[in-house]
């Protein structure tokens, strides 16, 4: 038997209304804030993702579904959005017709991560972006939309963190200053955090490891060494939070160790979740858009795991799979049936009958399964009297309906 590759999974029928409720949450939400949707391939150029998300991090040098086309050139199924955004935003010059642009896009990403409960090797995110925007209150207003998306999905009890990693002004400086701190205490970190105090002290920031903590805590922190500017720029963006009431804790922990990216990250995290706790992650880039050839345009995005989502909703109370189950007892009563069910249909209703003609009773149960509202039974004696008996599933009461009102009746019943 062949199963789902590791770290795949499928999502069944029953988990689609979720699904459905926080893609029409995210439509709904982001258009009022100006966002529209933009949809990009599952594919792209690897070069895009080695200089889009940096050579040296776990998802290029570890992660990536990389492969050779036909004709020699490396194709990578994408492990995050933002990468094709700008790309396409770039390739198509989106920026001389829209120069405040707001897009979002919804869909699978792909990193070859090690599997376990909410981690996966596909995965879905929602993405937001807006780019030319470089003043402070893009940055407060899309953590407004982070959070408000959050809530209209379901979820308010979460934690919301931030820090401002500087710019090429102020971060090189520091970096040297944390590189000096880090070679002080060599002996004290593991070979990971060893070799990155060289090649990118900032993620040593980010180590999980136990015994590195109590030094990790203590390190110099960059809200100590941003130039005024950043400084300016972020105590802006709190002020804003501030003002619209959103709370969050400042973590000098939360970087981004590419250069591209500036001044404002955040993470979200929800209590709910266990060890994979981040529900979305963001920040500003403001050197991406030229990094990738384009024109010197700052940006700033998140990405939502959808299923990090879904698995902290309540479960959903049983799903209506139709509105009217026909029962037709006999061949005669099954065209008429047929007829009705296909009337119906047309009229926007949804209809189901059984077509394997079970037992009355059997029908019974499946209708009440399916959550029908009403059933309409057409059996010898309703031929006889030319009229249905249409049963209310709610309160069981029961009334005789003329076939050549019955379609009528039921319509008005459901879409009243
Ligand atoms: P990132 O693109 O790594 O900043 O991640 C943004 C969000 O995507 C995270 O906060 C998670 O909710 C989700 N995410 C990232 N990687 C995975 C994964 N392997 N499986 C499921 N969700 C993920």
């Amino acid at each position: 038997m062949i199963r789902a590759v590791s770290g795949t999974r499928d999502i069944l029928p029953a988990e689609v209304s979720a699904w459905h409720r926080v893609e029409s949450a995210a439509r709904s939400l982001f258009a009022r804030y100006g966002y529209r949707e933009i949809r990009t391939p599952i594919f792209e150029e690897t070069a895009l993702f080695a200089r889009g998300i940096g050579a040296e991090t776990d998802i290029v040098s570890k992660e990536m579904y990389t492969f050779e086309d036909r004709d020699g050139s490396s194709l990578t199924l994408r492990p995050e959005a933002t990468a094709g955004i700008v790309r396409s935003v770039i390739e198509n010059n989106l920026m001389n017709t829209d120069p405040a642009l707001k897009v979002y896009a919804l869909g699978p990403m792909f990193r070859r991560e090690r599997p376990q409960k909410g981690r996966y090797r596909q995965f879905h995110q929602v993405d937001v972006e807006a780019f030319g925007f470089a003043g402070p209150g893009i940055d407060a207003e899309i953590i407004e939309v982070a959070l408000g998306y959050l809530e209209a999905c379901g979820l308010v009890e979460v934690d919301l963190v931030l820090n401002s990693v500087g710019d090429p002004a102020c971060r090189p400086a520091y970096v040297e200053t944390l590189r000096a701190a880090l070679r002080a205490n060599l002996a004290k970190l593991g070979p990971d955090s060893q070799r990155r105090t060289e090649t990118n002290p900032l993620r040593v920031l980010d180590s999980k490891a136990p015994e590195e903590q109590g030094l990790i805590a203590a390190l110099p922190r960059i809200a100590d060494h941003l130039c005024p500017a950043c400084r300016e720029h972020f105590g802006e963006v709190r002020r804003q939070l501030d003002l619209v009431g959103i709370r969050y804790r400042v973590d000098h922990r939360l970087v981004r160790g590419l250069d591209y990216y500036t001044r404002t990250t955040f993470e979200v995290t929800s209590g709910a979740l266990g060890a994979q706790n981040s529900l979305l992650g963001g920040g500003r880039y403001d050197g991406l858009v030229k990094e990738l050839g384009g024109p010197d345009l700052c940006g700033i995005g998140f990405a939502v795991g959808m299923e990090r989502v879904i698995m902290t909703l309540p479960a959903a109370e049983g799903e209506r799979r139709c509105d009217v189950f026909l029962m037709p007892l006999g061949a005669a009563a099954q065209d008429k049936a047929l007829r009705l069910q296909r009337a119906l249909r047309g009229a926007g209703v949804r209809v189901l009958l059984d077509p394997e003609g079970r037992s009355f009773k059997a029908r019974m149960k499946l209708a009440d399964k399916l959550g029908a509202r009403f059933v309409a039974i057409l059996g010898e004696d309703e031929i006889q009297k030319g009229a249905w008996t249409v049963r209310d599933m709610a309160g069981s009461a029961q009334e005789d309906v003329p076939e050549a009102r019955v379609l009528d009746h039921l319509k008005e019943k459901i879409h009243g």
